[in-house]
């Protein structure tokens, strides 16, 4: 390792090489490889790991690695930490850092926390001794080999992978945290003669986001958390054209509570049965919450415990009626925005500058201009055309891996490593978050961990479920590793 300071914006010592063997290879440096591998250097002290990365940027992942500085997080600061039994860990960085700026209730820069996550990283590496190798490169084949794993990397941006140079990295054990891969921009079938540059299809991309006339009008697909970013990225850049954010629903995530609301709990027992049992338990607890002046926003953070529970318990086809019927009311209860930024919203929305609507892309032409022509069918069956510089998608991750075109999910889907859940939703693995293959078997030596969890677990996104996820696929490793070090004495 390399530094074990703490001078503001550090970054991971990303290099090119890959060692050929290592005790744990770490595919994904983002919130959860990144926690993984602290939880395992505080415990093997001496050895050896790599953590490889298809996509370093100035701070982990893209949730705190692609933002500006005023994107803020959607979890209080006081909940941040990334152990879950130091949870007020990232706010007591803050008041050293900024005194008295942010309360443990406040929203904070994603920034920010991307800077403190990395030297919590750095220097707990370092303070470990454990030997670590930061690799930019892309894993695309995870596979057994001889009572071991290798890994496939070739190097960042080689798109097709074909001719790449690849190094090859053998390790005892593995922790595939990749996250859930974005969906693809949707226009691939309907655009014609539209100049790349005008079609953004990962607005994280560093400067995907430069260069746009400010008085430009702007189609953003997609109305969730990622448009509201989005949007405000580009306010704050100066852009003051219209902006039209289009959905299928046409809704747009809904506010925090007040801070200081007292929590409420709810037993296992009040959330029994179907989805449409569970949801009208919801609706009543809310209900009741608001009769008594308190926010529902309570009712979604006392059922997040039970997530897991309520849907292990939902058949496959329960699983897909909650995602058909209710999954976009959900994520917009779910997902919410701090206040603040909803006001902002709101207030662009009532001056006209932003515009909010339902219905359908059909198609994207260039026009004589050299703009985009973009016909949208609105639920009244009726096509609109607009006239717009830009088309960003900001349609968020991909909802079904069966299909992905994910180098890394495809080849471990084909070679039956890994399988996804009936739903595609993500890859599976057990209570100890081992990989599980396409008979059900877990993998004694690899784990995932982060969005992948997705399908076994539904509630698999934020810090505070994926900061538990990361320490028990550590835990699960260490026992092996410790296994295998019995077995080799004896
Ligand atoms: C815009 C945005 C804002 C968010 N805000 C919050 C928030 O405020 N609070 C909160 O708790 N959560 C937030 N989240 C959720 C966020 O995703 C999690 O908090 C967390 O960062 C996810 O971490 P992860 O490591 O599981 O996945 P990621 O952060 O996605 O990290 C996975 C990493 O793996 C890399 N990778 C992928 N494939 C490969 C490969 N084949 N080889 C090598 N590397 C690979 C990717 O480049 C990526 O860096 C936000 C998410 C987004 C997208």
């Amino acid at each position: 390792m390399t530094s074990n300071t703490t001078s503001p914006c550090q970054q991971l010592p990303w290099k090119d090489t890959a060692p050929s063997q290592v005790d744990v290879a770490i595919v994904g440096g983002g919130f959860s490889g990144l926690v993984a591998l602290v939880h395992l250097c505080r415990a093997l002290s001496s050895d050896k790991f790599a953590v490889i990365e298809c996509h370093p940027r100035r701070a982990p992942g893209v949730a705190y690695g692609g933002c500006d500085d005023e994107h803020l997080l959607n979890v209080p600061a006081g909940r941040m930490g990334p152990i879950a039994d130091d949870m007020g860990s990232f706010h007591r960085w803050l008041e050293t850092r900024q005194p008295g700026k942010f309360r443990p209730d406040s929203f904070a820069p994603r920034a920010l926390f991307g800077e403190y996550l990395t030297e919590f990283v750095l220097n707990e590496v370092a303070r470990s001794g454990a030997h670590v190798s930061f690799v930019r490169g892309a894993v695309i084949d995870v596979r057994d080999a001889h009572s071991q794993v290798e890994l496939t990397v070739v190097a960042s941006g080689d798109a097709s992978h074909q001719g790449a140079h690849h190094q090859t990295i053998v390790a005892q054990c593995a922790v595939i945290a990749p996250g859930v891969p974005a969906s693809p921009a949707p226009w691939a079938h309907i655009q014609r003669d539209v100049p790349p540059q005008a079609l953004i299809a990962d607005p994280w991309e560093s400067g995907s986001l430069h260069g746009i006339d400010p008085d430009a009008d702007i189609l953003v697909l997609g109305s969730g958390l990622t448009a509201i970013d989005v949007v405000e990225g580009l306010r704050r850049a100066g852009h003051r054209g219209t902006v039209r954010m289009l959905s299928r629903n046409g809704r747009l995530p809904l506010p925090h509570a007040d801070h200081g609301e007292p929590p409420l709990s709810m037993t296992k027992e009040q959330l029994a049965g179907s989805p449409a049992k569970v949801l009208s338990a919801l609706r009543a607890a809310a209900r009741q919450r608001m009769a008594g002046g308190l926010g529902w926003q309570g009712v979604i953070d006392a059922v997040r415990p039970h997530i897991p529970a309520i849907w292990k318990s939902w058949t496959a086809s329960e699983r897909r009626r909650f995602i058909r019927r209710a999954r976009a009311l959900w994520e917009i209860h779910r997902h919410r925005v701090p206040v603040q930024v909803l006001a902002d919203i709101t207030a662009q929305r009532r001056a006209g500058t932003l515009l909010v609507e339902r219905g359908e892309l059909l198609a994207l032409k260039s026009t004589v201009h050299g703009a985009i022509a973009a016909s949208v069918r609105a639920p009244d069956g009726v096509t609109h055309v607009h006239v717009v510089a830009r088309v960003i998608n900001c349609i968020g991750p991909a909802m079904d891996l069966r299909h992905t075109i994910d180098p890394l999910l495809g080849a471990m889907q084909r070679s039956g490593i890994a399988t996804t859940d009936e739903l595609g939703l993500g890859i599976r693995s057990d209570d100890d978050c081992r990989l599980m293959n396409a008979n059900g078997v877990p993998h004694q030596r690899v784990v995932i961990a982060g969005a992948l969890r997705r399908g076994d677990l539904w509630e698999s996104t934020a810090v505070p479920d994926l900061r538990v996820h990361a320490a028990r696929a550590a835990a699960t490793l260490l026992a092996q590793l410790a296994g295998q070090q019995t077995k080799g004495r004896n």
